[in-house]
Formats: C-alpha cells, structure tokens, sequence
C-alpha cells in the first residue's frame, strides 16, 4: 500500500495492518497516510489539503 501525500510505501505490520493512519475525504472515500505525513501534517484537514 502506498501512502496518497507522498506516494512512499507504507509498510504493514505482521497483521497487513498499515503502519499509518486513514482519513476520509468529503465524499466519504478513505486514503492511507503514511506516519511521516501523519507527523508533517498534524490535523486531517490540513493532510486533506495534500491529497
Ligand atoms: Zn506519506
């Protein structure tokens, strides 16, 4: 899986659970962000804005 700001590859854990976070965007469609991101942009509005 890929993370939608940077493009990197977000790696999973041993559970394929993604080491990042997901944020839904206004139609409701969800998008995985990675941890750097996640600490670069610190509410899920401003990552919203970089999708
Ligand atoms: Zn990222």
């Amino acid at each position: 899986m890929k993370c939608s700001i940077c493009g990197n590859k977000v790696e999973v854990t041993f559970l394929s659970k993604p080491i990042g976070t997901y944020v839904k965007d206004h139609k409701g469609k969800r998008h995985l962000v990675c941890n750097q991101c996640q600490k670069k942009f610190k509410s899920k509005q401003e990552m919203l804005k970089h999708l």
